[in-house]
């Protein structure tokens, strides 16, 4: 680069704003098509096992007798398969990044068993436990 070149790239940075974002203070708005954390509809969900099987970190793992299912989000290389073989459509890819964290991050759903129409009896819920470790710390702090 010619000292002209240099001299108009210094003058340039004088007048526009920085590069950087002070972060973690200031943070970007993620972009639309951003591939972040696994999440799913437990609902939806059939249990087959599809999403366990092609996923190619054994970052989930499907158990059809408890009807859950839980991902070892650190496992998670966020490629996608899981949500493309999904035969229910019931995983979605959201883009956001989980945060920073030092231990093992496991999220476990647990489908509450539907009223029987011939007994009228209520099965299992949905553990509690499990609920609310699900979404700890997973979207960003703004
Ligand atoms: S592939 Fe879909 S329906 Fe099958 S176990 Fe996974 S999340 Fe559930
Ligand atoms: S996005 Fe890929 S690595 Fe993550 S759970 Fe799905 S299949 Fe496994």
């Amino acid at each position: 680069m010619s000292l002209l070149g240099m001299a108009f790239t210094n003058l340039k940075n004088l007048f526009t704003g920085p590069a950087t974002r002070l972060y973690p203070s200031i943070k970007r708005a993620p972009f639309a098509r951003t591939r972040g954390s696994i999440q799913i509809d437990i609902d939806a969900c059939i249990f087959c096992g599809m999403c366990q099987r092609k996923c190619p970190t054994q970052a989930l793992v499907v158990n059809r007798q408890d009807k859950s299912w839980e991902i070892d989000v650190l496992r998670c290389i966020m490629c996608r398969y899981c949500v493309e073989v999904c035969p229910k459509k019931c995983l979605i890819q959201d883009n956001f990044y989980h945060p920073p964290t030092r231990g093992k991050v496991i999220r476990k759903y647990a489908q509450a068993a539907k009223a029987n129409p011939q007994t009228g009896t209520q099965g299992r819920s949905a553990d509690p436990t499990d609920a609310s470790s699900q979404d700890a710390g997973e979207k960003p702090t703004e």
